[in-house]
């Protein structure tokens, strides 16, 4: 048995005890009072049988603390009593006896107190015990202690009466006691849930890392969370049923959708605020009021300002080492090539060449600054509406000059759809084209083939300068676009760079698609604008 049904027997035993000497003390001192006592022929039988109830109440009450067969004793009870009742019963009159009665409730506390199988055997005693009663009195062997003379026939329905009357008892009390308890399992059972619902009410909701509030649909405050309070600096106390703008004005009413942000000012010292309001609705799923959740992000903020702030510090480093280096690399040359022409002794034509190597070295140098400039101090671009073809076949001439006076083995082909007339910076725009040109020559040192195609798809226009060239490898493909990267000897790595640059300030895209030995193809959309330049 569990601790809790042993607790529940015991407290049904005590109510058992308590119930017998107080039903016994009432009826039986009813009776003495009564006209029915004077006339029965063993009065001292009766004392005798209340004197005995009462020690024997005293001994249950003793043994209750000690028992451990709680059911047993209970038992042993019901038992005794039936006993007892019957001897009652035989004393004020056996079958005249009106107190037959109290069989019928000893059957009703037996079902209570135990359960229905104790109803039904406790039933099935008390008609045993009655019916041997009666049945001793009908052949003279107790006497019939008022003298008149009963038919047999009644002794027979009587006993009838009375077995029915008993199980019917045990029955219905029986039914009556399960249900009963059926219900009183429920019962509890609902209020663990509540209580369970108020623990989650309480400890979630007060315990909840953010700051919390629900209002009604006027804005007056229903709940306050304990991390509201700290992030506020408000009390609950100064809230609760007032409208939350009137102490805490940036939460104000309306709310508006999604989340905010916000600052919020706590004892003078600034604080930003995320904050996202939600309807909440009640069953029948209209608003009921809001629930506000909000977090203080002061310290996050602070952290993602510091972020983006080392973050740009180190792209500034990188960028300053990789030009150093690009400088550095031509200077070398250069401070090399004049220190020789200093010697006073060097042949003519030597002289000659180192001065060439010199002066290239300081073309490139100057080719590298101008880059830089271009890619760091973009100008604004100077939009105007052009023939986009018109500008690519003069990129694509002079493309093929440079081809041809190198190692001429590269076939250009134009793959033109439609007229297109763009509305862009036509010399920003050149030079995207010549660096995506000169890239894919460089790629195609073995010869081939590069496709310029356009294409106007309505809401965009498309360039793509297609290679066989080397390709990229994929290791590469995601720094391509990075100022000074360059896998090239003479490389400056600021043609990508640069194109990316002027693309993105026409609110374009370039993509590239690329594997190593497979080619190239760059691909540039522009948005069509309907703007005047
Ligand atoms: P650079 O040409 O000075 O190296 P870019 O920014 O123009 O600098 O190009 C960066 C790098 O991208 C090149 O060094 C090369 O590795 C790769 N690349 C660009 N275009 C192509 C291409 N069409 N085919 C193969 N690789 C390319
Ligand atoms: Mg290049």
């Amino acid at each position: 048995m569990l601790l809790e049904d042993v607790e529940a027997l015991k407290k049904k035993i005590k109510a058992l005890i308590a119930f017998r000497v107080i039903f016994a003390t009432l009826l039986l001192g009813s009776f003495y009072l009564s006209s029915g006592y004077s006339k029965l022929p063993s009065a001292f039988a009766l004392s005798y049988l209340i004197i005995s109830l009462y020690v024997v109440t005293i001994v249950y009450s003793l043994l209750l603390v000690r028992v451990k067969r709680l059911v047993l004793f209970a038992y042993t009870q019901l038992v005794l009593d039936v006993i007892f009742e019957i001897i009652l019963i035989y004393i004020t009159g056996g079958i005249e006896s009106w107190f037959s009665f109290t069989l019928i409730l000893t059957v009703i506390s037996s079902s209570i107190v135990l359960n229905k199988r104790a109803g039904y055997f406790i039933a099935t005693l008390s008609s045993i015990l009655y019916g041997v009663l009666v049945n001793l009195q009908f052949y003279n062997v107790l006497p019939l202690t008022i003298g008149e003379i009963i038919e047999e026939k009644n002794y027979l329905s009587n006993i009838f009466v009375h077995t029915i009357a008993f199980y019917l008892t045990a029955y219905l009390s029986g039914y009556l006691s399960s249900r009963l308890e059926k219900t009183v399992k429920k019962l509890e059972e609902k209020v663990m849930d509540l209580r369970d619902l108020e623990y989650f009410n309480r400890e979630v909701i007060e315990g909840l890392p953010s700051g919390l509030f629900t209002t009604d649909l006027s804005g007056k405050v229903l709940t306050f969370n304990r991390a509201a309070e700290r992030i506020t600096g408000v009390k609950k106390e100064s809230l609760i049923g007032r409208r939350i703008d009137s102490v805490l004005p940036y939460f104000k009413i309306p709310f508006s959708e999604g989340r905010t942000e916000g600052t919020i000012m706590v004892d003078g010292v600034q604080k930003i605020v995320g904050l996202g309001v939600s309807p909440f609705r009640g069953i029948d799923e209209s608003t009921k009021g809001f629930i506000g959740i909000f977090q203080d992000l002061t310290q996050l903020k602070r952290l993602e300002a510091e972020m983006k702030q080392k973050e740009k510090w180190a792209a500034i480093g990188e960028l300053s080492s990789n030009i150093a280096h690009e400088i550095r690399n031509p200077l070398a040359s250069l401070k090399g090539s004049i220190e020789m022409l200093k010697e006073d002794s060097i042949p003519k034509n030597h002289k000659e060449r180192l001065m060439e190597i010199a002066l290239n070295e300081m073309e490139r140098l100057n080719r590298i600054i101008t880059d830089f400039l271009t890619y760091s101090r973009p100008t604004p671009p100077e939009c105007k509406k052009f023939d986009l073809h018109g500008l690519l076949d003069d990129a694509i001439e002079l493309l093929k000059n440079v081809e041809q006076n190198n190692r001429n083995n590269i076939s250009i082909q134009k793959n033109y759809n439609d007229i297109i007339e763009i509305n862009a910076d036509p010399q920003k725009m050149r030079q995207v084209f010549w660096n995506l040109g000169i890239n894919a020559i460089e790629a195609m040192i073995e010869g081939g083939e590069l496709i310029i195609t356009t294409k106007n798809t309505g809401g965009f226009i498309e360039i793509s300068f297609k290679d066989s060239g080397t390709g990229i490898a994929a290791k590469d493909i995601e720094k391509i676009f990075y100022p000074f990267f360059t896998t090239k000897e003479q490389g400056t790595g600021l043609g990508l760079a640069i194109a990316y640059r002027i693309v993105e300030e026409h609110n374009g895209i370039i993509r590239v698609d690329s594997r190593t030995g497979n080619g190239t193809i760059f691909n540039i959309m522009l948005p069509v604008t309907d703007e005047k330049a």
